[in-house]
Parts: C-alpha cells; sequence; structure tokens
C-alpha cells in the first residue's frame, strides 16, 4: 500500500453495503478502494442461507450471494484490500485511514463496518467462549451434532439459527426473556413447528455452568417468579442483538445513544467527506436489502462530494 495514491473513495467494510458502494464508486469511474479485516462478505459469512433477498426466488446459499456480490463489483475495477483499519484522521479534506500496512488517503470515506454479536455478559460466559459458548451457529453448529444445545435471544437470528441448528443437534432450547418472540411470523412458524424446538419463555441466562470439557448447563431465572432452575446442554449459542464497529471511528461522527452512526438521507455523517452504510447505521431495519440500498446512496453522495471538492479546487 503506497502513501501516495490518493483515492476518490475508501470503503471500511466488505460486507454488502461496502460491496454495494464498491460497485457504485467503481461504475462510476471513481477511483475507489475497500478495505476490510476477516474477508468480503461481513456478517453473511456466518449465515448459511439467505431467503429473503429479491431475485432468488428459492434463496441463496450467503457464500454464493457474496462470490456473486464481488464478482459483479471487481468486474467494474473494485480494488480490494484485507487490512485493518486503526485510526482515522477525517478532519481535512484529504481523510488518512490508518492500517498496520501503512496510511491510506482518501477524498471520501465510507464506514460500512456492521455489527458484532453483543455478549449476555454472565458468569461463566467468557470462560467458555470457544469451548461451548458461541456467537455463530454456521461456525460452530456442525460440532454439537446429536448434542442438546440452548439458543439465547428471541429476534430473528435467534429464531432462524435455532431452526438452523435442528440439523446438527438432538434438540435445541430456545431462551427467551418475554413471553413473545421479537423475530418475524414465518421464522416463529418455522421453530414452534419443529419438533426438536423448545421455547423456554420468561427465562434469562443467570449462569453459564462448565467444567473442564466445556459447558454442561445453565442456570435459568424465571422473569416472573425469580425461581432458578437448570438447563442440561452442552452448546450455548448467544444472539442477544448486534453492536456497531465504531470503536475506533473518531467522536465527531456523531451516533444515536446506542452507539450506531448517524447519517441524514444521503449516507452523510455530521463529518464532511464521512459516509455510513449498512448495519452500522441508526436506521429501522437492518437487512442485505437496506445495506446495499444504503451502499448506493453511500457512493453516489461521496462521488458528489468528490466532484464538489474538484469544482471548488
Ligand atoms: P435483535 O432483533 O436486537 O434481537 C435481540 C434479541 O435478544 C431480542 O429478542 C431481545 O429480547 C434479546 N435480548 C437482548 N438482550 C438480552 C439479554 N441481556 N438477555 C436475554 N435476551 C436478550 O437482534 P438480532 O436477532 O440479532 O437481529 C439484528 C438485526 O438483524 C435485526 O434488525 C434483524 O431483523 C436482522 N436480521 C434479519 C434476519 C433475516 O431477515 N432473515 C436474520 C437475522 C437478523 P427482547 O425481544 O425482549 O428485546
Amino acid at each position: 500500500m503506497t502513501t501516495t495514491a490518493l483515492y476518490d473513495m475508501v470503503i471500511v467494510g466488505g460486507g454488502p453495503a461496502g460491496l454495494a458502494a464498491a460497485l457504485y464508486g467503481c461504475r462510476a469511474r471513481f477511483k475507489t478502494l475497500l478495505v476490510e479485516r476477516i474477508g468480503l462478505g461481513g456478517q453473511l459469512l456466518t449465515y448459511e442461507k439467505v431467503d429473503n433477498y429479491p431475485g432468488f426466488p428459492e434463496g441463496v446459499t450467503t457464500s454464493e450471494l457474496i462470490e456473486l456480490f464481488k464478482a459483479q463489483a471487481v468486474r467494474f475495477g473494485m480494488e480490494h484490500r484485507s487490512v485493518e483499519v486503526t485510526g482515522l484522521e477525517l478532519s481535512n479534506s484529504v481523510k488518512v485511514l490508518h492500517t498496520p500496512e501503512g496510511p491510506v488517503r482518501a477524498k471520501a470515506v465510507i464506514l460500512a463496518t456492521g455489527c458484532t454479536p453483543r455478549k449476555l455478559q454472565v458468569k461463566g460466559e467468557a470462560e467458555f467462549t470457544g469451548r461451548g459458548v458461541s456467537y455463530c451457529a454456521i461456525c460452530d453448529g456442525p460440532f454439537y451434532r446429536n448434542q442438546e444445545v440452548a439458543v439465547i435471544g428471541g429476534g430473528d437470528t435467534a429464531v432462524e439459527e435455532a431452526v438452523y441448528l435442528t440439523k446438527f443437534a438432538a434438540h435445541v432450547h430456545i431462551i427467551h426473556r418475554r413471553d413473545t418472540l421479537r423475530a418475524i411470523k414465518i421464522l416463529q412458524e418455522e421453530a414452534l413447528a419443529n419438533p426438536k424446538i423448545t421455547v423456554h419463555w420468561n427465562r434469562i441466562v443467570a449462569e453459564i455452568l462448565g467444567g473442564p470439557q466445556g459447558v454442561t448447563g445453565l442456570v435459568l431465572q424465571d422473569t416472573t417468579t425469580s425461581a432458578l432452575s437448570q438447563l442440561d446442554v452442552s452448546g450455548v449459542f448467544v444472539f442477544v442483538g448486534l453492536l456497531p464497529n465504531t470503536q475506533w471511528i473518531p467522536e465527531d461522527v456523531r451516533r444515536d445513544n446506542l452507539g450506531f452512526l448517524i447519517t441524514d438521507d444521503h449516507m452523510a455523517t455530521s463529518v464532511a467527506g464521512v459516509f455510513a452504510a449498512g448495519d452500522v447505521r441508526s436506521k429501522s431495519l437492518r437487512q442485505i436489502v437496506t445495506a446495499v440500498g444504503d451502499g448506493a446512496t453511500a457512493a453516489f453522495s461521496a462521488g458528489r462530494y468528490v466532484e464538489s471538492l474538484a469544482h471548488h479546487g
């Protein structure tokens, strides 16, 4: 990576939002670079199949969809580096992105850094992460063939992944803190009709139990009576929401009270020349279909911003 190259736009993040932004940036003939740290695909890498992206009436595997997104962006000249961005200098007209391989300079930056899974923050969680506690069913599900596992949470991720885990596990216990699921109805119907799934309503995890071999069970607390009970499982999949990946982004890029980046309708953040797209953005619907829309808008807006710089010298 040279310090001399000045990109029109650098996109941080290789999920659907970043890849769509790259496609739009390249097609508009802006000098565009995409940087990401975990491989193209972002959070899609943690799912097996997508059933709600238009154009695929039978659904599409995430690996196939990522390859298609990538091939389309590459066809129009996407430049891509796999390197972690550790810091940003955004206040000048030339933005500087710091990486272990040296700085990258850009006229505009698109932040499409997505989210990471929230932790439960209960006793045993940190100790048994990687030894029975997981945040990724596609990564770790196959280890639990014919075993009993628990899924924590009641949102789309928890319910969808519980159904996926029934491919391997003998039984899947969904632990949900309320008496109704948050997940959309079609996912609820699928899970509730599955004989390998039991929902434990009004329960929170008080502790994750285990020993030298890893997780052995959960202590559950009834949220209505406070009564404690024990559930024997050898795997715990935690899906209790998302945290935006913004830790290294300067404070002057405004956030909402949950830490998601605030943009206007053009995906512009509070800092000139800095745009945000996808799950990292403060918005109501976090889906692939909304991420790619954000990415396209962000690239279009970033392009206009770059042109305005040229215009004003
Ligand atoms: P989410 O929608 O925020 O749901 C988080 C779930 O975890 C909720 O049921 C919540 O309970 C529960 N929870 C939160 N903190 C908890 C705690 N400390 N202890 C116990 N339970 C706790 O997160 P998500 O399911 O990961 O979904 C994130 C976004 O991705 C959503 O916008 C979702 O629609 C989207 N998504 C879409 C699909 C799809 O379209 N196929 C698939 C996956 C994700 P409450 O319900 O009581 O708040």
